[in-house]
């Protein structure tokens, strides 16, 4: 789950992370009377609130001299989008007078299996492309999830950081705060960038991006109230409503699966017979017609699915009940590409048989279903 910044900052400053205080907007003249109030007048920052990075970049990160001005901005970047995505919400903040800007970010590393502290001196807005060409310009400190970042371990990036030792300190402090938020709210990245000096010797935050680990919710009630479905992809509302897990991804076989394992069997099978999966999606071990219908329903928006692959080995799912819910879908729904089943296990027999007098055809083999998948999903639209 994505936070919004004005989200993050908020969350983090619970955690003792202080970042300059400022108001949401939603339309031109509340941005104006927020940069009045907290500017004093003066410049103020307005950061149209999209899960995207590079918003400065794409012209969502906007300084205002005055209050008038900050209302222009808002006016331009609400009801726009930015790298596709509709602003609903702009920040507004003081303007901050930077003199260094560096990145501090946390990620839960899956090699090291461990979460990883990477802070580099070459913050702001080209932070990506530092990664890829310069990555030696980026320090990593492993963690051990038992200790924590411990002081010594927050010590040395900060210290590679700011010579001085004040600001070092300052420092050090806000990336072990930053990693007890980080453990405590189950995030799997935190990244504060930029983390900018200013020329009279202050540390000042000034961005902030949070994933939440979907997984961790059930643990936070309190956290879940800050997803915004406004700005998720609709497929991925659809999955998460009907209780799918679901993935796209780039192929043109969509697949649908029972069984996390299961899937990704198919998908490397798909691989295998030369095709690409169009999505990972993993109905679950129920036997619920409905969650077909939610299946195909994504499976179906996505216009570069060619073929669509049912794979479900029947334990405790019904083949049945599968069977019942790609019967009801498909009358719910125009499916306008080929549709391969196979399903094998409990009550396969029946399956069968509500499949056939619907028109269907399927089978009981693995390899036999997934190549047919693969070649329709080819050769639709070849001559
Ligand atoms: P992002 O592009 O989505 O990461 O948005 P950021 O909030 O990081 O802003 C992008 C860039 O705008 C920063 O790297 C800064 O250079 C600049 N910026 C952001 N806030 C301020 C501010 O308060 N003062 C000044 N002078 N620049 C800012
Ligand atoms: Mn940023």
């Amino acid at each position: 789950m994505n936070l919004h910044e004005y989200q993050a900052r908020e969350l983090l400053g619970r955690y003792g992370i202080a970042f300059p205080h400022g108001g949401v907007a939603t339309t031109p003249a509340e941005a104006r009377d927020i940069a009045a109030r907290i500017g004093g007048g003066g410049p103020v920052v307005v950061k149209a609130q999209v899960h995207a990075g590079g918003r400065g970049k794409a012209g969502g990160v906007k300084v205002a001299s005055d209050p008038t001005e900050a209302a222009d901005h808002a006016g331009r970047m609400l009801g726009s989008t930015i790298r596709g995505l509709a602003v609903e919400r702009v920040l507004v903040v003081p303007a901050t007078t930077i003199a260094t800007e560096a990145y501090v970010g946390l990620i839960v590393d899956r090699e090291k299996q461990a979460p990883v502290l990477m802070v580099s001196a070459a913050g702001g807005v080209d932070i990506e492309e530092v990664a890829g060409t310069t990555p030696q310009r980026i320090q990593r400190v492993s963690i051990d999830p038992r200790y924590g970042l411990l002081p010594h371990q927050a010590a040395a990036p900060a210290f590679h950081l700011y010579r001085d030792a004040t600001l070092a300190r300052a420092a050090a402090e806000l990336m072990q705060r930053l990693y007890t938020a980080f453990y405590a709210i189950g995030a799997s990245l935190i990244e504060i960038n930029p983390l900018a000096t200013t020329p009279d010797g202050a540390l000042v935050p000034l961005d902030a991006k949070i994933v939440i680990d979907d997984s961790e919710l059930p643990r936070h009630p309190d956290l879940v109230e800050l997803r915004d479905p406004q700005s998720e992809d609709p497929a991925e509302r659809t999955a998460r409503a009907a209780g799918l897990s679901f993935i796209k991804l780039k192929g043109s076989v969509g697949c649908c699966v029972n069984g996390a394992g299961l899937a990704m069997a198919t998908m490397d099978l798909v691989k295998f017979y030369g095709g690409e999966p169009a999505n990972f999606l993993d109905i679950g071990g129920s036997s619920n017609p409905q969650k077909v219908v939610a299946a195909l329903q994504i499976i179906t928006a996505d216009s570069s699915v060619r073929a669509i692959l049912f794979n479900i080995f029947g334990g405790i799912t019904r083949c049945d009940d599968v069977a019942n819910g790609i019967v009801q879908a498909t009358r719910e729904l125009r499916v306008r590409v080929p549709i391969v089943i196979r399903l094998t296990g409990t009550n396969e027999a029946a399956a069968l048989a509500i499949l056939t007098q619907a028109g269907f055809s399927a089978v009981t083999d693995m390899d036999q279903a997934v190549e047919r998948a693969v070649y329709l999903a080819g050769s639709e639209g070849t001559p």
